[in-house]
């Protein structure tokens, strides 16, 4: 079961992947969760990256391949995983393919089809634990009044990339960058749109099937 999940941020990737990932005991590989520690951690990549994230653009093709060269080396990933952020220019697609294709070539890429102006309301409105990532929203599932998360007790804040000016500039480098990945797909024949506007537990129960069949 090795599936990419694609799409713009704030499309619901990553709360799908948690899900899915715990359901059919596989990793979700998330590239952003992994950068985040690293600046967290205060570590060599953490400092590089921290500015770069910021900003709303990419880190450079060479650090993400080689941390996911990595991590897919790691003996959890056998059984299958969902990358979810990663690839997201077509460097990193074309690696991705060399690095498996002796092994185990990905099956399917999940494409999130959501609205613009959805995304924006959505990535605005998201709330994140600074301690275990749970992301709350303003709208559907706001955090407690004092911004202690109610799942660990961590500080509920707003990721700097969350704010508006970035998560536009965000948009902007995934049409340029990360958009042209869908034909990529679509050419290998892996494509899989998924209409991402519905509400979570539709968009899940689709996935799930999807999975199901997969595994069978
Ligand atoms: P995400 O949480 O997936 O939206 O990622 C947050 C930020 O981490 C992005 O805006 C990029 O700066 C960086 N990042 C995550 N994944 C990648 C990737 N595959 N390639 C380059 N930069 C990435």
């Amino acid at each position: 079961m090795r599936t990419i999940f694609l799409g713009a941020p704030g499309t619901g990737k990553g709360t799908q992947a948690a899900v899915l990932a715990e359901k059919f005991s596989i990793p979700q590989i998330s590239t952003g969760d992994i950068l985040r520690k690293a600046v967290k951690d205060g570590t060599e990549l953490g400092k590089k990256a921290k500015i770069i994230m910021e900003s709303g653009a990419l880190v450079s093709d060479d650090i993400i391949i080689g941390l996911i060269e990595a991590r897919l080396a790691e003996p959890d990933c056998v059984a299958g995983y969902i990358l979810d952020g990663f690839p997201r220019t077509i460097a990193q697609a074309e690696s991705l393919d060399n690095m498996l294709k002796d092994t185990s070539p990905i099956e399917a890429v999940i494409y999130f089809d959501v609205d613009e102006d959805e995304i924006v309301k959505r990535l605005t409105s998201r709330r994140t634990c600074g301690q275990c990532g749970y992301n709350y929203n303003m709208i559907t599932d706001p955090p407690p009044a004092d911004n202690v998360c109610r799942i660990c007790g961590g500080t509920v804040i707003q990721r700097d990339d969350d704010k508006e000016v970035t998560v536009r500039n965000r948009l902007l480098v995934y049409k340029e960058k990360t958009e042209p990945l869908k034909e990529y797909y679509v050419k290998q024949n892996k494509l899989r749109v998924i209409d991402g506007n519905r509400e979570v537990k539709k968009v899940r129960e689709e996935l799930i099937e999807f999975y199901n069949k997969l595994a069978s």
